[in-house]
This record gives C-alpha cells, sequence and structure tokens, in this order.
C-alpha cells in the first residue's frame, strides 16, 4: 500500500529536504546542503531516493556562472493525488487537488435535511468513488481521503461525534471510508480544515504559530502551531467564536450566552443595526448593512464599526491566550472589511499587551475547506513522519 511506499519518511533528513524543495520552488542539491547541514552525499542519496518515488523532479533552470546549467530539483506536483471532502450542512463537495492545491476534479452532491447515519456515509461514499473512477492517471497514486465535517470530531479514531446542523450523532466516517476504498481516511472538524487549507495554500508556511477565524452565519477558528493543528486537551483549543465576551446577551448556538458568535455574525450585525436605527427596512440582510454603508449611511457605517470591535475585542482575548504570529479573517462577514479593519486594529492597539500580531483578511475563496481537507493528507505525509 502506499503508507508503506511512505515508510521512508520515518528520516529526518529526508522530510527535511523534502520540505526544502518544496518551500524553495527550485533547488540545488549543493544549496540544499548548505542551508540544511545535511552532509553532499547524504543529500544526493536521498534525493536520488525522492526521485526514483515520484516525489521529486530535476531540472535544468538554473542560472549558469560559466559551463553548463546546474541541474535544480523540483517537487513533482501532480507525481500524487489527495482527495478532499467538504461535508456541509446542505451539501458535500469533493475535489481531487495534486500535491501544491491543483484542482483536477470536483463532485457535489445535495444532502437533504433529516438525513441518516447510514445515507450520509453512502452520500460521503458516492462522492469519493466519483472521484476515485474519474481518471485512470490517479490509479494507485491517490495518497488517501481527508474529510471536513462540521461539529465535534474525534480525530484519532476519526468519528463525528455530534453536528448540530445534522443532529447526527457517533457517525464512524474513518473506519467506514477505510474499509470500503482501502485508502488512509483523515477527518477533522471543518474550521481546523479550513484552517489548515488557508496555511497550505495561502502562503502562510512562514508563520509558526498561525490563525484562522471565519465570521458567517457562525464563528469558527483554528489554531496551527509548528505545522499541526492544536486541539488541546479535551478538542476546544482556539474555539474563539464561544469566547465569553459577556455576562448577558443573546443566546449562542452552543447554549450559552454571552458568547464572542452572538455579537459578529451576520445574523447579529442586522439584529444591531434594527435596534439601533429606527428606520432600518424590516427584510435588512447583513449585505444590505454593508450596501448602506457603501453609499455612505452613517448609521450603518457605525453598525459596522461597531461589529468590528467586537470582533477586536475576541481577537485580543485570543492573541492573549494563543498568541500567534499571525490571524487570517474569513467569511461572509469580512466583506465589509473596510468598515470592520480599521476598528479591529483600533482596539487590538488598545488593548492588546503585544501589538504585533498580523492580521490579514483571507484572499482564498470558496474552495479552501475542501482543500483543507485534502492537506489533512498532505500535511500527514510532509510532517507527521518527523517525530
Ligand atoms: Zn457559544
Amino acid at each position: 500500500m502506499l503508507r508503506g511506499t511512505f515508510e521512508y519518511m520515518k528520516s529526518v533528513n529526508k522530510t527535511t529536504i523534502l520540505n526544502k524543495i518544496r518551500l524553495s520552488g527550485s533547488i540545488s542539491r549543493a544549496d540544499i546542503a548548505r542551508e540544511t547541514g545535511i552532509t553532499p552525499p547524504t543529500v544526493s542519496s536521498l534525493v536520488k531516493e525522492l526521485i526514483r518515488e515520484n516525489l521529486v523532479i530535476e531540472s535544468r533552470l538554473g542560472q549558469s556562472i560559466g559551463g553548463r546549467k546546474p541541474t535544480l530539483l523540483q517537487l513533482k506536483e501532480d507525481g500524487y493525488y489527495v482527495i478532499g471532502l467538504d461535508a456541509g450542512s446542505k451539501t458535500i463537495k469533493g475535489i481531487v487537488s495534486d500535491l501544491v492545491g491543483n484542482i483536477y476534479d470536483r463532485v457535489e452532491v445535495d444532502i437533504y435535511p433529516n438525513i441518516t447515519k447510514e445515507e450520509f456515509l453512502t452520500c460521503l461514499s458516492v462522492v469519493a468513488e466519483q472521484l476515485l473512477g474519474g481518471n485512470k492517471q490517479y490509479t494507485g497514486r491517490i495518497l488517501g481521503i481527508g474529510v471536513a465535517m462540521h461539529g465535534i470530531i474525534d480525530v484519532k479514531t476519526g468519528t463525528s461525534l455530534s453536528s448540530v446542523n445534522s443532529g447526527l450523532l457517533n457517525v464512524p466516517i474513518k473506519q467506514t471510508l477505510e474499509k470500503k476504498f482501502d485508502l488512509p481516511v483523515l477527518v477533522e472538524n471543518n474550521s481546523r480544515a479550513m484552517t489548515l487549507g488557508e496555511y497550505w495554500f495561502g502562503n502562510e508556511s512562514a508563520a509558526n504559530r498561525f490563525a484562522v477565524i471565519n465570521i458567517g452565519r457562525g464563528v469558527g477558528s483554528g489554531l496551527i502551531e509548528d505545522n499541526k493543528l492544536i486541539h488541546g486537551a479535551h478538542g476546544v483549543a482556539g474555539e474563539i467564536g464561544h469566547a465569553s465576551i459577556s455576562l448577558e446577551g443573546e443566546r449562542c448556538s452552543c447554549g450559552n450566552i454571552g458568547c464572542l458568535e452572538t455579537f459578529v455574525t451576520g445574523e447579529a450585525i442586522v439584529r444591531r443595526a434594527k435596534r439601533s436605527i429606527p428606520d432600518a427596512p424590516e427584510n435588512l440582510t447583513a449585505e444590505g448593512v454593508y450596501r448602506l454603508a457603501k453609499q455612505g449611511k452613517r448609521e450603518y457605517i457605525q453598525a459596522l464599526e461597531e461589529t468590528g470591535r467586537l470582533i477586536g475585542v475576541g481577537i485580543v482575548n485570543f492573541i492573549h491566550t494563543a498568541n500567534p504570529n499571525k490571524i487570517v479573517l474569513s467569511g461572509g462577514v469580512m466583506k465589509s472589511k473596510e468598515f470592520l479593519l480599521p476598528s479591529i486594529q483600533q482596539i487590538i492597539s488598545e488593548r492588546a499587551l503585544i501589538d504585533e500580531t498580523i492580521i490579514e483578511v483571507s484572499k482564498l475563496g470558496d474552495d479552501i475547506t475542501v482543500l483543507g481537507a485534502a492537506a489533512l493528507l498532505l500535511n500527514d505525509l510532509f510532517y507527521c513522519y518527523i517525530v
């Protein structure tokens, strides 16, 4: 099996070299030796193995200093493929991606309300089956299947323990798909998978402590340290959406009151705008608040600025507990970034003990979660065998 093929990753040197090549774009054997401190003969023999195993290719694009051009090494981007599945509340979206996030095939199926556990697992299998059967070039070159699922996940057993949206309990995703496809399967919460997607495909790998906060209909977040997703002792590390920022307020999806989520979602923005603006239209939406703010309507600008300050309070708490180098903000609410970001930054500079965290808005599109699901396998291939 493929898993056996990659047993070699137990070699720390080989993993270091593979990642050096991946992150450099292209690099010579001599530079790998110089930059990693691994001896040139070891570099040569391990590179030979990586080429044989279809992970690295040679090219002659290097700058010549007289004489022939040096041979450079590059990652073989399509040497292997991964399948990513994003199980949302209304659809299951699947892709086949190569090792750098190029998408080759995609399938999407709708799931209906009140779906049973068995029907849900069948839907996941159907999407994976269609992707696997889509192209002969994938045969024997699929590393595995990554699944992003909303709700609480036991990542060790790959079980979806509970999901508020679908109401399903204890769904054995990993066990079922591994048995059916004889491929490694990794399952992760959708916000954490999205964080991994942003980390792998949003050029974030320079940040060794990295977080994403997604603000839309809810608030999802994830934290990565030294290339690994952080779960915490009981799986709730980094859940900033449920940070208590008030003793009072609306009831949250988690059952508590005063959670950050209840103040900053699209729905919360509308609720607050309606409360403070006497002539706000009855059918006001979050997009409407943004549109009216864009038209220069002062009260709507203020509603978004207040949202920015509330998000800022959440971020200050996140900085003080997790202290990431960088936080990327994503989700529908961040479409109003021009009104939110100045207030967010203002609160951080007023309240954070150290104001050095880089705050950016995601530039990646709707595929980020499904790419993150695929990246679960990439993280496994490129990093997990180091330890
Ligand atoms: Zn909550």
